[in-house]
């Protein structure tokens, strides 16, 4: 039975799992994938994989196996051909769904991007397009576009890129995920990085400060090496050297990733060398190419290599080193001269004429020089310049429309920690608060309990006839040597009762205690000692006032009737002697008070510290 239910029990956890599991893991891969820059692990999505094998034909599937087959090809060791694999996938992928196509396109796209297969990637642009006609998620939607965009960009067709940017751009606004502020501030670096190409430098340094802003405010740390790369550059490009430019420059190159150094590190390295070489601070610039060149070898990015050797060349040119230099910055230049842009080949012209002017080789500047109008006038066609504007504007007023948006989250961001933060105030308040009422209550409590304790105490240490302590009490009670101990008892008192009843008695008991208390001083103690019976503790009594003391008490009992009735009484009386005990004290007036009682009665009997024994009746 037991058993029974363990199943059912687990059967219906099962079902609820599976009915969640896609959208949840939907929802994880927007949290954890940051695309197309970060991937989850592979354990992860081995674990997801494993999860959705039941339903290996649903789009997350494809979503999932796409993203894994990606992530072994994008694996430094990994050997095998990942582009045939994902090219298999895209053939599975198409009699399931057009979600399912654009998932194994988007990967394929990143990892042609990734080889540098520019054409290859160039020539799914169409395909991808009109599968992106059909109805799909705004998250594809927005990733494809994107991918478009690289792909265009890569290839030189800036104009259609920028529009596929903006597109994506637009598709922002559809997007509510986990990882929409990373895509929007992806996309922004993007723009950012073709507006530099286009030496629109104005307009990369108002994106990227826009990002940069955006990404210290939501806390969004992971693009802000890019950004400060681009802005950096721009404004080195624009206003030339200045101390944001260098500060951009250091963030940038401090840039760690799994797989550090970096194409960001690499290049802010290079451009922080470029920057000291401008500064005539030859050692430390050419002490930043050389790592900049260290990583661009590790990373094989011929393109960076011979840029920085370029740049090495021309340092030792200025450093009027102009035989070594010169054929480094001619070498490289002819090496890379097909795989730059013609921003950069134009700056490229203007230091290798400067070089050669450096060498003398005037008829070699002049050419140099030439070269370099040209290239300028291409980029500067002023045809293509107005429709980037146009197409700046346009990404301006979109722009508009999300910074109010983005406003809105980071204020709402604010208020969710104010929030926080006052309810944790509350809460500690609150927490204080019972902490304070519970130890108050507690401390009560506790004094409550003494005090009872203390009323019950007393009661147990007094007589209730009488008030006064009892027997008990006396081991409460301090004793010192000079303390004189008196002990009386009711002569025939059994007699007061038989004749008189037992309340006169009681009253007779009751009148002597209120007596004896009044002719002793605040520091001695009256005792009800038993039925009949008091002991007196009178403190601090010198041996030759004892006498008068013992007598004293003796006539205050006998100076008039107690209770109308004459009442004697008989004692023995002791003085406390340094080292003597209390028990044996009490012994001794105990015997003093038998003696007085076979003596006649009405005596006290009391015994000096010599032993002597004197008698007062
Ligand atoms: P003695 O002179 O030898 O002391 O004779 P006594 O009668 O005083 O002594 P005894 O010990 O024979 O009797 C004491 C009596 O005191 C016995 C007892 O009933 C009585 N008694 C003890 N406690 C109380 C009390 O609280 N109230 C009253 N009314 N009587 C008490
Ligand atoms: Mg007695
Ligand atoms: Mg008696």
């Amino acid at each position: 039975m037991c058993r029974m239910f363990v199943v059912f029990f687990l059967s219906v956890l099962s079902w609820h799992s599976l009915a969640e599991r896609v959208p949840r893991i939907e929802q994880q891969l927007d949290a954890v994938i940051q695309f197309p820059l970060r991937f989850p692990d592979a354990a992860q999505l081995a674990a997801w994989e494993q999860q959705l094998h039941t339903e290996s034909d649903s789009d997350t599937w494809y979503r999932v196996k796409a993203l894994s087959l990606l992530q072994q090809a994008l694996a430094p060791e990994q050997k095998q051909d990942g582009l045939s694999a994902l090219q298999t996938l895209l053939h599975q992928a198409e009699p399931i769904s057009t979600e399912a196509q654009l998932e194994v396109l988007n990967a394929l796209l990143e990892l042609q991007l990734h080889h540098q297969l520019h054409a290859q990637a160039l020539a799914l642009v169409s395909q991808v397009e009109s599968l992106l006609l059909h109805e799909v998620t705004p998250r594809l939607q927005f990733e494809l576009l994107l991918q478009l965009g690289r792909v265009l960009k890569v290839n030189g067709e800036l104009e259609q890129a920028l529009s596929f940017f903006l597109r994506a751009h637009h598709e922002i606004l559809q997007l509510d995920g986990a990882g929409t502020n990373y895509r929007r501030q992806y996309l922004q670096l993007q723009l950012a990085r073709i507006q530099s190409r286009l030496q629109n430098y104005r307009y990369s340094i108002q994106i990227a400060s826009q990002a940069l802003q955006v990404a210290t405010e939501l806390e969004l740390s992971i693009l802000l090496p890019e950004l400060h790369l681009i802005r950096g550059a721009g404004m080195q490009m624009s206003e030339g050297t200045s101390e944001q430019v260098i500060a951009d420059f250091k963030q940038a190159a401090k840039a760690v990733y799994p797989q550090a150094p970096g194409r960001t590190q690499m290049m802010a390295l290079n451009n922080l060398g470029a920057v000291y070489m401008h500064l005539k601070e030859f050692e430390k610039a050419n002490r930043y190419f050389q790592q900049s060149v260290a990583i661009a070898e590790t990373l094989h990015n011929d393109r960076e290599l011979h840029v920085t050797r370029f740049n090495i060349g021309y340092v030792k040119v200025l450093q009027g080193l102009v035989e070594q230099g010169l054929p480094i910055m001619e070498q490289a230049y002819a090496a890379f001269i097909n795989q730059t842009t013609p921003g950069l080949q134009g700056i490229m012209l203007g230091h290798l004429a400067d070089a050669y002017h450096e060498a003398g080789l005037y008829m070699q500047e002049n050419e140099a020089l030439r070269q370099q109008r040209q290239i300028r006038d291409q980029v500067l066609a002023i045809e293509r310049d107005r429709v980037y504007t146009e197409l700046q504007v346009q990404f301006e007023a979109q722009e508009q429309g999300l910074r109010i948006q983005l406003l809105e989250q980071a204020n709402a961001l604010r208020d969710e920690r104010l929030k926080r933060a006052q309810r944790e105030r509350t809460l500690y308040i609150g927490l204080v608060t019972i902490l304070l009422l519970s130890l108050i209550g507690l401390l009560s409590a506790m004094r409550h309990v003494r005090l009872l304790n203390a009323q019950l105490d007393d009661l147990s240490k007094r007589d209730p006839l009488t008030q006064l302590f009892n027997r008990r009490a006396l081991q409460d009670m301090r004793h010192a040597s000079g303390d004189l101990l008196v002990l009386l008892d009711v002569d025939h008192f059994k007699q007061i009762n038989d004749s008189y009843g037992h309340d006169k008695g009681d009253e007779v008991l009751t009148c002597l205690a209120e007596r004896l208390l009044s002719s002793v001083r605040k520091e001695d103690r009256v005792l009800r000692w038993g039925g009949e019976e008091f002991l007196l503790i009178l403190r601090g009594v010198e041996p030759g006032s004892a006498a008068e003391s013992i007598e004293k008490i003796r006539c205050t009992i006998s100076r008039e009737s107690i209770a109308e009735l004459d009442v004697t009484v008989s004692g023995g009386a002791v003085l406390l002697d340094q080292g003597q005990s209390m028990q044996k004290a009490l012994k001794q007036a105990d015997d003093l008070l038998y003696q007085a009682k076979a003596g006649g009665r009405r005596k006290i009997h009391y015994q000096w510290p010599d032993q002597h024994i004197e008698v007062l009746s």
